[in-house]
């Protein structure tokens, strides 16, 4: 059994107290908290102490949806016309690059972009996968990349029939029954699936037995864009949730991503049938593309999260575009601060708790260990009434010094010492150039 006390922290415990505890202490057994708050110190023996020095300490943070794939997109331009469209989006720049991965770019692409969200303060994430040349087995790419990193994550093949029909359904059959047969709780898995434009009912059809057959939920995008609800109208005579629900994929254990074009009874459908959905604001607004009403979803009493759709892996920053976004788009300065916040701190914990078994998100004892230590020693109050803001102002823009995930310490005084963080890099830079090469 290891052991790991963390003392002299300002603690945020995010708990069901919601504590801010000056100089407190964190005791870690294995992969669980044990003890938290103002500990005797004295009174333990762990096999390693770190004093945070009065850094704020806190709950590792959650991605809930993101594409670790699109790492190597970065500064990359399509040939050919520029996209002016959504579809052509797809079309000329992730469609081509998904495409051209291999096992080894996917998983580099995984394990870079793990590493990023390491770095500032991740340590949960939601993936949603697609590498057509290498579809069977590609999960296991990308798992290891978790497993070499450290954190935790839930995978899923992104099913569509666009190459052919029903592509990634075994990988996600596969990848779900591993999983259940691991059952060591660092990894799980959802089904996962394109978008209704996308999916026939005859494969949207398969993707449901066999999906509630295990009884697992689903991790799909739905209506991000006009030309998903149009194509499914015009095709199906059906809205796009409705057209989900009618086949079965609605559920709690069910991810909706994005849900732009929902009209309230949809919201209503949400939530009446448990569902939940993750905003993505800083892609929304990439793509040109009207964002996520997750006020409106809160209203209805969805369960929102907020991911990165692969942006990036700093989940902070979409926090803070979710607020900002509702305040300019309504032209009211008192909206979506404190909202935005909960959905990152307390949504994506609830999301994850429906999905693992471990729970996470809190410093309290019987919790995941994962905790990390900004490099950030408040210099306003810090309170629980005030920390919002040291979120969204200071953290945000922060390195961080130690993360611990699973009770490890994979970031320690701001390096990754288990991995060779620089000649990732370089070998990343090299790879990068090939996979750009690749794509006609
Ligand atoms: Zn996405």
């Amino acid at each position: 059994m290891s052991s790991l006390l963390i003392t002299n922290a300002q603690l945020v415990t995010l708990d069901d107290n919601n504590r801010v505890i000056d100089g407190g202490s964190v005791y870690i057994e294995d992969t669980k908290i044990v003890d938290v708050g103002s500990l005797d110190t004295e009174s333990y023996t762990p096999d390693r102490t770190i004093d945070a020095g009065g850094k704020l300490v806190m709950p590792g943070l959650i991605i809930a949806h993101h594409h670790l794939y699109s790492t190597f997109a970065r500064g990359f331009t399509p040939p050919g016309p520029p996209a002016t469209n959504f579809d052509e989006n797809l079309r000329f720049l992730w469609w081509k690059l998904d495409s051209v991965l291999d096992t080894d770019d996917v998983y580099y692409s995984s394990l870079l972009a793990l590493m990023d969200a390491a770095l500032s303060g991740c340590t949960t994430v939601i993936d949603h996968h697609a590498s057509p040349a290498c579809c069977d087995g590609s999960l296991d790419w990308v798992e290891r990349a978790f497993m070499d990193v450290g954190l935790s994550g839930c995978l899923c093949y992104e099913v569509s029939d666009r190459n052919r029909a029903g592509e990634g359904i075994e990988e996600n059959e596969r990848y779900i029954r591993k999983c259940r047969e691991a059952g060591d709780g660092q990894m799980t898995a959802l089904f996962g699936m394109h978008a209704s434009m996308t999916l026939s009912d005859e494969t949207l059809q398969r993707c449901s037995a066999i999906g509630n057959d295990l009884g697992a939920g689903f991790h799909v995008h739905a209506a991000e864009d006009k030309i998903d609800v149009e194509t499914t109208r015009d095709r199906y005579g059906k809205r796009v949730l409705d057209r989900f629900h009618e086949f079965g994929i609605t559920g709690d254990k069910t991810i909706f991503v994005h849900g732009t074009h929902f009209e309230p009874d949809e919201m209503d459908l949400l939530h009446d049938t448990g569902s939940m959905l993750v905003s993505n604001p800083e892609s929304n607004m990439n793509n040109g593309l009207p964002v996520s009403p997750f006020l409106d979803m809160l209203d209805h009493g969805v369960l929102v999260g907020v991911g990165t759709d692969g942006m990036s892996s700093h989940v902070i920053s979409q926090a803070r575009a979710m607020y900002m976004h509702q305040r300019t788009l309504h032209q009211d300065p008192t909206l979506g601060f404190v909202e935005a916040c909960e959905v990152l701190l307390w949504n994506n914990p609830r999301i994850c708790n429906r999905l693992f078994a471990e729970p996470r998100g809190a410093l309290a004892a019987g919790q995941l260990a994962d905790v990390v230590i900004y490099n950030y020693v408040p210099f306003t109050p810090l309170r629980a009434d005030t920390f919002y803001g040291h979120l969204l102002f200071g953290l945000g823009f922060s390195r961080v010094h130690t993360t611990i995930a699973r009770g490890d310490v994979i970031v320690d005084a701001g390096d990754i010492p288990h991995l060779d963080e620089n000649g990732v890099r370089a070998f990343c830079t090299e790879r990068a150039s090939s996979i750009w090469s690749r794509i006609q």
